[in-house]
């Protein structure tokens, strides 16, 4: 495992309960959220360690060099992921557009 195991990040509910995959990876400002890229959420987030997330989906692990400020996506657990530079105060650079 590249990631620190007890890197602790946050999930939504549905990662939580296993209800969807990991689909969306963020990484901000130091924190880091592994969703399931939906924006059905009523429920409160969970904090784990990342170790749990990576032994139900390895190729989380791979993302360990996302660096701060980018985020991750695919479009299933069976596509590759996506980075993409993401900046929230100052949005997105315009050198990633596509
Ligand atoms: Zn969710």
């Amino acid at each position: 495992m590249k990631f620190i195991s007890n890197l602790g990040v946050f999930i939504c509910p549905h990662i939580f309960e296993n209800t969807r995959p990991i689909l969306l990876v963020i990484h901000d400002e130091g924190d880091w959220q592994c969703l399931c890229g939906q924006y059905d959420h009523d429920g409160k987030g969970h904090l784990v360690g990342i170790g749990h997330l990576i032994q139900r989906d390895a190729s989380l692990d791979e993302l360990f060099d996302l660096q701060d400020g980018w985020e991750a996506e695919r479009a299933s657990e069976n596509d590759a992921w996506i980075r993409r530079f993401v900046n929230i105060n100052q949005g997105t650079n315009p050198d990633t557009v596509q």
